[in-house]
């Protein structure tokens, strides 16, 4: 059984006499510098010269680059893109740290992969929302929480624990839930996500969409079917009110049937054994090596792969719905 820490299990004055600062200033960074700001942190603002930076002093806050906010800053949260974490972390702020520093991740990526390795001295931990960085500030200002994974990869304060969860707090996220995590465990479940569910969905959406088409079917109305019509948003939020399972009751009984008698069958052999290699690569590191392999070339294959994607009819049946997508947003979002 996980352990879940609320409110009450955290203590802001763990953060309250130190100096805290952000590494970034984007979807997170904004969301987070502003949340802990509104609980009462100092806090610092670490970017380089450009727009979000501007977007930090509209927003009040004292902003410094990398190095400087690596060097005053005695609790840094690393809030860029994961993949441009380690050039940063190796020219910017390792260079600047002290024993006693505090260095929290958004994600585990990083140091489970060793990409980032601070020295024995210094606390690593993680508090990573599940929840994307504008959702981070609305919940927040909202007076709700949203649930987070925290995680100590080292603790050479021996307060690691009670620093990640003063974050936590001071992010908002206890306030509905931070569970005991670790760096490994958010990195495969967020990669195997990525990789697994996502692209399992998105797949057999196309092909649900290519099939009916090649059956003679309107590609306008099989988009609107398939996503365009907000059907899917609403079934999203009964797996959350009614549960995962239990929204089917919400279908036809003909749906029903269907749904749960079909659903075994798609877990085909090979589709089990492509399953096990996604999971193993991710595991093994294998992934990593050939996603940087792929941004140390420029992001070639990564490019093809949009082209693909944004050439499918899917995409050219939403051009074709502008009116009913903007309709089916004012209604459902
Ligand atoms: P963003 O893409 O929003 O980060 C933007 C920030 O990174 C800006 O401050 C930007 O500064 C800086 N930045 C961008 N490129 C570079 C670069 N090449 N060198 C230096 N700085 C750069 O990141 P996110 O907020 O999405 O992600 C931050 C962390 O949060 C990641 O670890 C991510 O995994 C994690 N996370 C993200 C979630 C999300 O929903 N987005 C959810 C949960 C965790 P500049 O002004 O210079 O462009």
């Amino acid at each position: 059984m996980v352990t879940i820490y609320g409110d009450k299990d955290a203590d802001l004055s763990l953060l309250k006499d130190r100096r805290v600062g952000t590494i970034g200033y984007g979807n997170q960074g904004r969301a987070q510098a502003l949340n802990m700001r509104d609980s009462g942190i100092h806090v610092t603002v670490g970017n380089m010269n450009d727009n979000y930076r501007e977007q930090a002093i509209a927003d009040g806050f004292d902003v410094v680059a990398f190095a400087e906010a690596s060097r005053i800053c005695d609790v840094l949260l690393i809030l860029i893109p994961d993949e441009v974490q380690p050039g940063v972390f190796e020219t910017e702020i390792a260079p600047n740290l002290e024993a006693g520093n505090v260095l929290c991740f958004a994600s585990g990526y990083n140091v489970h992969y060793q990409l980032i390795g601070p020295g024995e001295d210094i606390d690593v931990i993680m508090v990573a929302p599940r929840m994307i960085g504008k959702a981070v500030r609305d919940l927040y200002t909202d007076g709700h929480g949203y649930p987070c994974l925290v995680g100590v990869e080292h603790d050479a304060s021996g307060k690691a624990l009670e620093i990640a969860l003063g974050i936590a707090k001071a992010i908002g996220a206890t306030r509905l839930g931070a569970f005991a995590s670790s760096f490994r465990e958010e990195t495969l479940i967020d990669l195997f996500a990525e990789q697994m569910l996502w692209p399992g969905i998105n797949k057999l959406a196309t092909v649900y969409f290519e099939k009916l088409v090649e059956n003679g079917c309107d590609p306008d109305i099989v988009a609107t079917e398939l996503h365009m019509s907000g059907e899917f948003l609403e079934i999203a939020k009964a797996m959350i009110t009614e549960g995962f399972f239990k929204q089917l009751k919400l279908h036809s009984h003909t749906s029903q049937y269907g749904q749960l008698s079909r659903a075994d069958g798609m877990y085909t052999p090979d589709l089990a054994k492509h399953v096990d290699d996604v999971i193993e690569e991710i595991a093994s590191g294998a992934f990593a090596r050939e996603w940087t392999k792929e941004q140390e070339n420029g992001l070639p294959e990564l490019e093809k792969l949009w082209k693909k994607a944004l050439a499918h009819p899917i995409s050219q049946a939403e051009e074709r719905l502008d009116e009913l997508r903007k309709a089916v947003a004012r209604a459902h979002l």
